[in-house]
């Protein structure tokens, strides 16, 4: 029988607890100075970050919503412009569009691995398609070759939601370097998360960071001189000192969740009603969550709840079907491989402070139902 336990999705209180000397050294620096806003951590941050990614520049911002909103509006899109996005992702990721006056479009997944797929993208161009917004879906980056070539093709900004998947390579190359622009966020689940909300934009395109900069300054030129509109939304200086020092540790901990993640693909192979991630061609995943599929379920995320093992859902309705985006028209049926997925997936526990002892109790615990429900 499967023991008794409790296993969180994402443990953050473990990883906190094991860099408490770091953390606690950039509170009592922050409180010595107390540049809140603007100190020198987030220039150290944003260059280390820049450099991480491949980037030339990195703006921080205030959370990975701001993020996105301010790309899109320093490009300068205009009311009627449209900007064609994954159906399947977090509703930031269309939210921000709105205000902004754009139409978003919605488009279907590649079934492998979740994640925008060109083809399906392909049928939804217009003379008013401005850009193509992919998700890198649960850390697995997007097919960036593929959106690359339509992009040029139709002359559209390739712009990456990289909230999910820090680290992460296509062809070898860094997720946040590829396109136009590249949205973080730091969001304290996030495989690079802060102490609070943050965000991060990544750029080759001197110009448009300068841009960025300004929107999310007030719009400043100078401490009392506005060159346009702009919104408040920065990095605070406690938010960039822990991520500079969480910085220093991705890697090893992304090397975590991939260990993690094959020990799952290995443990989990065998069961018929149980699909296990795929990666596709050319990339890594840095598996921010690992997310399996199967008809059961509801009952299986019961039965694991009941155990203490917190699953959870990512996400049980496609942005079209979202009611938020009802006037937008679209019905049930539009895009069947992300209803499907949003019926059927459920993320099992991963983080890189989880024990491979728990892991081994999620595994029996999912082993256990399925010996019930074959
Ligand atoms: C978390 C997330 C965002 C938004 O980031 P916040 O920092 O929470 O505003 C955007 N897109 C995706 C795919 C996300 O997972």
């Amino acid at each position: 029988m499967v023991v008794k336990t409790s296993i969180p999705l994402v443990n953050l209180q473990r990883q906190a607890q094991s860099y408490r000397d770091a953390f606690q050294a950039s509170f009592a620096d922050l409180l010595g100075k107390a540049d809140f806003i603007g100190g020198a951590a987030v220039g150290q941050f944003e260059q280390a970050f820049a450099r991480y990614c491949g980037a030339q520049h990195c703006v921080g911002v205030g959370n990975g919503t701001d993020a996105l909103y301010l790309i899109f509006k320093a490009l300068g899109l205009q009311p009627g412009d449209e900007v064609i996005t994954s159906t399947m992702s977090f509703i930031a990721t269309a939210e921000i569009f709105a205000p902004l006056g754009v139409k978003v479009v919605f488009a279907d997944i590649d079934p492998c691995t979740y994640t925008l797929d060109a083809a399906q993208v392909a049928r939804f161009i217009t003379d008013k398609t401005k850009a193509l917004l992919p998700v890198h879906l649960y850390g697995q980056p997007a097919d960036l070759t593929a959106l690359q070539q339509l992009a040029d093709q139709h002359g559209l900004y390739l712009i990456e939601d990289a909230a999910q998947a820090h680290g992460a390579k296509f062809a070898g190359q860094r997720i946040g370097s590829w396109g136009t622009a590249a949205a973080f966020s730091f969001y304290p689940g996030k495989n690079l998360g802060a102490f609070g909300d943050g965000g991060g934009i990544t750029t080759n395109d001197a110009e448009l960071a300068h841009k960025i900069r300004m929107l999310a300054n007030h719009g400043r030129l100078t401490k009392y001189e506005h060159a346009v509109e702009g919104i408040n939304s920065r990095l605070d200086t406690l938010q960039a000192a822990i991520l500079l020092t969480k910085l220093g540790h991705l890697d090893a901990w992304n090397a975590r969740r991939i260990e993690i993640a094959a020990f799952y693909h290995t443990a989990l192979s065998n069961i018929s009603d149980l699909k296990l991630p795929q990666l596709g061609a050319n990339r890594s995943h840095v598996y921010h969550l690992y997310v399996v599929q199967t008809a059961q379920r509801d009952a299986l995320l019961q039965f694991l709840n009941a155990q203490g093992i917190q699953a959870a859902i990512h996400y049980p309705i496609p942005l079209h079907l979202q009611p938020a985006f009802a006037h937008l028209g679209y019905q049930a049926g539009a895009f069947p491989h992300a209803e499907t997925l949003s019926q059927q997936c459920l993320s099992l526990p991963i983080c890189p402070e989880l024990t491979m002892a728990e892991a081994e109790d999620v595994v029996k615990a999912v082993k256990a139902f399925f010996d019930n429900h074959p």
